[in-house]
């Protein structure tokens, strides 16, 4: 009886993360999505703990405890803008008792394991560590604790290849020999440092592929840890993750215009030239009231956040600066690059925490084409996201990616503090061209003035 109430909860529980996933695949229903695979997640965890094999429950109460309290801390301090590494930080956990749940395994039942379960759990502990220390060095990079620069030597791919060539051997001759016990040892430490060595020579603008890609990783170190523990919902749960964290890699190398080839074999992302075209002449400032003016007689005007915005936290002031534009007869459109800001979806969330409607939100492939009848672009804190650079100058390092095409509007304004360069590190020609102009400031100081002037113009 409790082995099937066991399977059944578990059932339910794959059930609600597919639930989750589908809902999550739309901002609407997002937040449901979020709510589904939450209870879930407590449906597989009450099925868990009712599992017979459990001898004592004081180690798995104080872990409950420790992981809920240090989840709910990090869920309400850690800001939206440094949700990429909390998630990243998140993945190394989440890998590491991957792999602690296969080394217990192999110590207790090492030589006696069968070919599968071997192979299994030697997939389960190389994934595992690789992404511990892969994650753990993502978020090093991302927290400013290590350079954010792609770290490159000579011969970097060669040496990281031979060593994960030499990882893949160890897991060949432990499915031989699942009793040598040296070749899972030496497996395991060269996971680890093979986990470091792959994310050390990725900065800058690929950050969020590899992101995606660990939390792939990650996933189906869980699925292999069900196969190597016969456990039904980490196999589905652990392949939805991962499966799922593939899409978003394919997704997001699309919009960045990386290869997932290139992704996949670890060897990508070191900016080999840094070339910058068309950046003579000077950036010009513009007047507030000249810029509200201008939108207040606009026919349409789009915005263009980026992160700026959400270490401001201005969309509460855009969306009001939105709302006097349309009351003044102006169409408002929102553009949303697909990595604009620090994670996925970064700016569909702010500005639905701002109640800005869905249908004013336009991605790159939709509002690209409307942007040359466009009187007004107002960039809010967004840099790499509109630098020409990726479109026009081949040697840039960011050619290739996709730009909302702002520079094409009529007249665009650039709301930032100064000079400062995007997460690229590169200078942007937008800033230079003769149709844009800067609005220097804190964007949502700069918004709440515009709100103003537009009301009075
Ligand atoms: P960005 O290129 O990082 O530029 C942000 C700009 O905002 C800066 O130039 C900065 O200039 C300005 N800014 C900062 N604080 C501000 C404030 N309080 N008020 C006004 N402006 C402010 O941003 P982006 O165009 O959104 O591009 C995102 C970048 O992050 C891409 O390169 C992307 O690849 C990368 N990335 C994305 C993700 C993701 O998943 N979305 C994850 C990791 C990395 P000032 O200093 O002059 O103000």
């Amino acid at each position: 009886m409790r082995t099937y109430f066991i399977e059944f909860t578990y059932f339910l529980a794959s059930i609600l993360f597919i639930l989750g996933l589908r809902g999550m695949s739309h901002p609407e229903s997002a937040r449901r999505g979020m709510h589904l695979a939450e209870f879930g997640m407590l449906a597989a965890i009450i099925g868990t703990l009712l599992n017979q094999e459990i001898v004592s429950y004081e180690w798995i109460i104080a872990g409950l405890l420790l992981g809920s309290t240090l989840g709910a801390i990090l869920g309400v301090w850690v800001p939206m803008t440094a949700m990429p590494q909390r998630t990243a930080f998140s993945h190394a956990f989440g890998a590491l008792a991957a792999s602690l749940v296969g080394i217990s395994e192999y110590y207790l039942h090492g030589a006696h394991l069968g070919e599968f379960k071997m192979g299994a759990l030697g997939f389960e502990v190389l994934l595992g560590s690789l992404t511990t220390t892969g994650s753990l060095v993502a978020f090093a990079k991302l927290q400013g604790l290590m350079p954010g620069a792609p770290t490159t030597y000579k011969g970097q791919n060669v040496f990281n290849l031979s060593l994960l060539g030499v990882t893949i051997a160890c897991f060949i001759g432990l499915l031989i020999n699942p009793g040598a016990a040296f070749l899972f040892y030496l497996m395991l430490v060269l996971a680890f440092i093979f986990g470091i060595l792959l994310v050390l020579p990725i900065g800058a603008a690929d950050m969020p592929v590899v992101i995606a890609l660990l939390n792939s990783y990650a996933g189906l170190a869980s699925a292999a840890t069900g196969f190597a523990i016969s456990n039904n919902v980490l196999i589905i749960a652990g392949t939805l993750d991962g499966g799922s964290g593939l899409i978003l890699s394919i997704v997001m190398c699309k919009a960045m215009n990386r290869s997932i080839t290139n992704v996949l074999f670890g060897a990508f992302g070191s900016v080999s030239e840094t070339s910058t075209a068309g950046v003579d002449g000077q950036m010009r400032e513009a007047e507030l009231d000249d810029v509200a003016v201008r939108l207040a007689y606009a026919r349409q005007a789009v915005f263009v956040p980026g992160y700026g915005m959400a270490i401001a936290q201005a969309q509460h002031v855009l969306r009001e600066l939105g709302e006097t534009l349309e009351e003044r007869g102006v169409t408002v459109k929102y553009a949303i690059h697909p990595v604009a800001g620090r994670m996925p979806g970064h700016m569909n969330v702010l500005l639905a925490e701002a109640n800005v409607p869905y249908s004013q939100l336009y991605e790159l492939d939709h509002i690209n084409p409307d942007l040359a009848a466009t009187d007004v672009a107002v960039v809010i804190g967004a840099n790499d996201v509109v630098n020409p650079d990726a479109r026009d100058n081949p040697k840039s390092p960011i050619a290739g990616m996709p730009i909302l095409e702002v520079d094409r509007a009529k007249a665009v304004v650039v709301l930032k503090r100064g000079k400062g360069k995007g997460f690229s590190g590169l200078e942007n020609p937008l800033f230079y061209k003769p149709n844009c102009e800067m609005l220097y400031g804190d964007a949502k100081e700069s918004l709440t003035h515009l709100v103003q002037a537009v009301h009075k113009a």
